[in-house]
């Protein structure tokens, strides 16, 4: 038995990071000011892309993307009834109505067919999911928007270093969002970035990310004199600091190097359990890259001689942190409230939702931390065929 717990999701953090914000805080620059526009033009090269505007999240970014597509009250947002709340709320915020798809059962992420089925006169706009890494299926997803006019948001939380035929996830859409969320690819503690296809829409998300204002605060209070601002919108209050910023520039310095890591994580676990009466996550398409994310089990009670949640506790009591990506969103109560819909009428979100696990997949875990994982998977899970 392991003496330190396994901190899910615990992100790997140099010190180049620390040093670079113990510099912000020496140099009395914490808020916005010039390790963002560094850290927006790092990022924009990475994607290999013009620009890209820094915000305090990804729940921002998406907010403030679905507001820049145009999207008005009573206009329709299609999502996926797999994903972290912050995706549907953020359609709500924008004061549009989100309508959810169910998933594919195998790739986990919104099914196109489901995608047609629930399109209306009114629908505006779609806010896809790559989920745990895995690019959705861009072709016929583009195809269906292209057709009807329809604006694309890609949620790319879980994969920002995902690629779909070569190309980048979020860079398909109007618009692409991350995150630098503690348990993420790139971790910043908190943070998010947007790509937007068009310089104009860039332009008016930075705008609506401080308060409205015309001028960022950084050139405001600048060494080339005050600059007055004008409020130009009614915006919000979703900049990001420069201590952000400072951790953020050097995680993505090292994205590349960590992703082997991850998948060499992700492969070794895929193998180990291959024996095991669980579900193993579909191996990456062709012509795609896997940002490996999460890893993820399903654990089906009458397979696997234990509950999904009886599973969770037992890799807790094994000192292992685990987690659940994600309940189905029908399953919250807020939405059944709000807008009526019941898990069983998204039945491959629900039963995911209710069978899954996610194992730790930090590229901070050792050889020994990994042991740890799959010893205690395979003690917990009845092996089939007597297998040990
Ligand atoms: C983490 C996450 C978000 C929210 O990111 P924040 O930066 O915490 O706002 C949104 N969507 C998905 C799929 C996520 O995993």
């Amino acid at each position: 038995m392991r003496d330190k717990f396994l901190v899910f999701g615990a992100p790997l953090i140099e010190e180049a990071e620390i040093d670079e914000v113990v510099a912000s805080m020496r140099s009395g620059w914490l808020g916005t000011g010039p390790k963002v526009a560094r850290f927006e033009s790092a990022f924009a090269r990475y994607l290999g892309v013009e620009q890209s505007v820094a915000v305090s999240s990804c729940t921002a970014a998406l907010h403030l993307s679905i507001l820049a597509a145009g999207v008005k009250p009573g206009d329709e947002v299609i999502t996926t009834a797999l994903t972290f709340c912050a995706t549907v709320n953020a359609v709500i915020h924008a004061g549009a109505t989100p309508v959810l798809v169910d998933v594919d059962p195998s790739t986990m992420n919104m099914d196109p067919g489901q995608l047609r089925a629930r399109l209306t006169p009114r629908t505006r706009a779609i806010v896809l999911v790559h989920f745990a890494g895995r690019p959705c299926d861009m072709a016929a997803i583009c195809d269906i928007a292209a057709s009807r006019g329809l604006a694309i948001v890609e949620d790319c939380a879980h994969a920002i270093e995902t690629e779909y035929r070569g190309k980048k996830a979020g860079t398909f859409g109007d618009f692409g969002c991350w995150s630098f969320y503690v348990t993420k690819n790139v971790a910043a503690g908190e943070g998010g970035m947007v790509v937007a296809r068009r310089p104009e829409d860039a332009a008016r998300i930075k705008v609506l990310a401080l308060h409205g204002m015309s001028q960022d605060a950084w050139k405001r209070f600048g060494d080339e004199g005050f600059k007055h601002y004008h409020v130009v919108e009614c915006g919000f209050k979703y900049n990001m600091m420069d201590i952000q910023a400072a951790i953020g520039l050097h995680q993505l310095d090292r994205v590349e190097a960590l992703w082997p890591r991850r998948r060499a994580l992700w492969e070794r676990y895929n193998a180990a359990f291959a024996g095991l009466p669980v579900g193993r996550p579909a191996d990456p398409a062709p012509d795609t890259r896997h940002a490996y994310h999460l890893y993820t089990l399903l654990v089906d009670p009458d397979r696997a001689g234990i509950t999904r949640d009886g599973f969770l506790d037992a890799m807790t009591a094994r000192k292992i942190g685990v987690g659940v990506h994600y309940m189905s969103v029908p399953e919250h109560p807020y939405y059944q409230r709000a807008f009526g819909w019941k898990p069983e009428d998204y039945p491959h979100a629900m039963r995911i939702g209710r069978q899954t696990v996610s194992l730790p997949l930090s590229a901070k875990l050792t050889d020994e931390d990994a042991l740890d994982v799959v010893t205690a998977v395979r003690d917990i899970v009845r092996p089939t065929k007597g297998r040990r």
